[in-house]
């Protein structure tokens, strides 16, 4: 949520993440960098879709956290909401605080965002995250023991 910063006027920067997701690895590379207020940032909406039509190739987002924890503000979660309900799959949230990097996915318009267990960033704008907890793989599919 905003916090009002008392004297600095930092701003949070954005990206959109284009790449793939094969499970348990996303890559992706921060494409499309805009600047936004402090604890908001605006994505280039029009782009995202558009490029989402042409390429299937949109995995997420990727903002900083200038001041704030590596963690997604109630706003992230609903914009993250939003966009993967409006994007039909799931979304990467990767936010950048204190140099560290840190994975949220969000699977639908009503995901309360996971945690990933890894987050690289490389040269070349690449960014590489993974998953290791299996609850998604248990909760999407049906279990066969016993048949
Ligand atoms: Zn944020």
């Amino acid at each position: 949520m905003a916090r009002a910063s008392a004297t600095k006027r930092i701003v949070e920067n954005c990206w959109v993440l284009v790449g793939e997701h094969k499970r348990p690895f996303w890559h992706a590379r921060r494409v499309r960098p805009t600047r936004g207020k402090p604890a908001s940032v605006e994505f280039d909406a029009a782009w995202v879709l558009r490029r989402e039509e042409e390429q299937g190739d949109v995995v997420g987002f990727y903002h900083t956290h200038p001041s704030g924890p590596p963690q997604p503000s109630s706003r992230d979660d609903r914009t993250m909401r939003a966009w993967a309900g409006a994007l039909g799959k799931p979304l990467l949230c990767l936010i950048e605080a204190d140099g560290a990097v840190a994975a949220f996915r969000y699977d639908d318009d009503e995901s309360a965002g996971a945690q990933l267990a890894a987050c690289e960033r490389f040269a070349r704008s690449v960014v590489i995250a993974y998953e290791a907890d299996r609850a998604h793989d248990k909760q999407g599919k049906a279990r066969h023991d016993g048949q």
